[in-house]
C-alpha cells in the first residue's frame, strides 16, 4: 500500500497491522505474544466482578442492568468477573465489543450466551457494568513532531518513520470510544472500570511498542504479525469522557490492594493450599510496583445517578 500509495500515518499503520494481528490468531498466554492480568490469575477478574456487583447493588440493583466488556480476550476476565456477580444476585444480559472472530470464539467457550457487537455504539440501551482491561492501548495513536504528523515510508526493503524528533501523541480512537462510554452512561446508567497501562498526566513522548513472544520488538518489522501498543493517556480520557462522572486515577496495586487481593489469596489458599505460593505469586505480579502495580492504572467513569465504585468514593 505505502509503494503504491505514499507513506501512511502511524495511527493508520498501527490500525491496520493490528487489525490483521488480531483478525488471525489468539496472542494470550506463555504460548502467544502477551499475558494480561485476568490470565495471571483468576482474583483479578473476581475483584473487578466484586467492585461491579457493590456499586450495582448500591445503585439500588437495577434489574435491567447488562455486564459489557470491550476487547474481552479469551473471556476469562468475563468469566471471573460474572461468577461473583452471579453470586451477588446480578442475573443480567452480557454484551461483549470485539471484533476478532478468533477470539470471539474463544470468549463464547467461557461466557454461555453472550452477544456480540463491533463497537460501543451498538450496546442495547440499558444500564451497563462495563470492564475495558488492556483494550484503549490497542487503539491507533497518531505521533506528532511538531506540527507535524509522523508517517511510515518505504526505504529500499525497509519500512522508516518520514521524521524523528520529540514526539506528542494523541488517539482520535480512543477518543471515540471512551466519549460512547460516557454518553452511553449518561443516557442510560451504569459504571465502567478502565484498566490499562499507562499515565495519569499527559505529555509521555513516543510510547508506541511492539511485542512479540513475550519480548519487545522493533514497531516496524512484521507488521500484523506482533503486538502494537501505546501507553494510555488518562488524562486525555477523562477530559473526552466529560459526559458522565470519571474519577481520579490509581494504580492497579492501590486499587487491588483496596479491593482485598490479600484476603483473597489466602482464602484461595486455604481451600487449594498446595497452590498458596502460586496465589501469592500472582498478587505479588498483580500490585508490586515493579511489575503491573504501578505502570497499570485504573479510572472509572459513571452516571451521575449510579455511585462512584469501591476505592474511588
Ligand atoms: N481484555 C483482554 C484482552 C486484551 S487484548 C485481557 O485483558 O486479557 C486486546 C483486546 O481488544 C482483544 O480482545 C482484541 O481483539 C480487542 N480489540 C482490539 N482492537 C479492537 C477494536 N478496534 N474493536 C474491538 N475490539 C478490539
Amino acid at each position: 500500500m505505502i509503494r503504491a500509495g505514499g507513506p501512511i500515518s502511524v495511527e493508520r499503520y498501527m490500525g491496520l497491522a493490528n487489525a490483521h494481528y488480531y483478525a488471525t490468531r489468539d496472542p494470550l498466554g506463555v504460548a502467544g505474544d502477551f499475558t494480561t492480568a485476568p490470565e495471571v490469575s483468576q482474583m483479578f477478574g473476581e475483584l473487578v466482578g466484586a467492585a461491579l456487583a457493590d456499586c450495582w447493588r448500591r445503585a439500588g440493583a437495577p434489574a435491567d442492568a447488562a455486564y459489557a466488556e470491550l476487547g474481552p480476550g479469551r473471556g476469562t476476565l468475563a468469566a471471573d468477573a460474572l461468577r461473583v456477580l452471579g453470586k451477588a444476585g446480578f442475573a443480567g444480559e452480557v454484551h461483549l465489543v470485539e471484533t476478532s472472530p478468533p477470539l470471539r470464539a474463544e470468549q463464547a467457550k467461557r461466557v454461555p450466551g453472550a452477544r456480540w457487537h463491533d463497537s460501543v455504539e451498538e450496546l442495547p440501551p440499558r444500564p451497563v457494568l462495563l470492564v475495558a482491561n488492556e483494550f484503549f492501548d490497542a487503539l491507533p495513536v497518531r505521533q506528532w513532531v511538531g506540527g507535524e504528523e509522523r508517517r511510515v515510508a518505504v526505504a529500499g526493503d525497509a519500512l522508516v518513520f518520514t521524521v524523528d524528533g520529540p514526539i506528542r501523541e494523541d488517539s482520535p480512537a480512543r477518543e471515540e470510544a471512551v466519549r460512547a462510554v460516557a454518553r452511553h452512561l449518561a443516557e442510560h446508567g451504569g459504571v465502567a472500570l478502565v484498566i490499562d497501562y499507562g499515565h495519569a498526566r499527559s505529555g509521555q513522548g513516543d510510547t508506541l511498542q511492539a511485542v512479540r513472544g513475550h519480548a519487545f520488538a522493533d514497531v516496524l518489522a512484521d507488521p500484523g504479525e506482533q503486538d502494537l501498543t501505546a501507553h494510555v493517556d488518562f488524562e486525555a480520557l477523562g477530559r473526552t469522557a466529560s459526559a458522565a462522572k470519571v474519577t481520579r486515577v490509581v494504580s492497579q496495586g492501590e486499587w487491588l490492594e483496596r479491593l482485598g487481593i490479600a484476603a483473597r489469596a489466602e482464602s484461595l489458599a486455604e481451600v487449594h493450599p498446595e497452590r498458596a505460593d502460586e496465589f501469592a505469586a500472582a498478587r505479588k505480579r498483580l500490585c508490586d510496583p515493579d511489575e503491573m502495580g504501578a505502570l497499570f492504572k485504573v479510572m472509572a467513569i459513571h452516571s451521575r445517578s449510579w455511585p462512584s465504585p469501591a476505592v474511588f468514593e
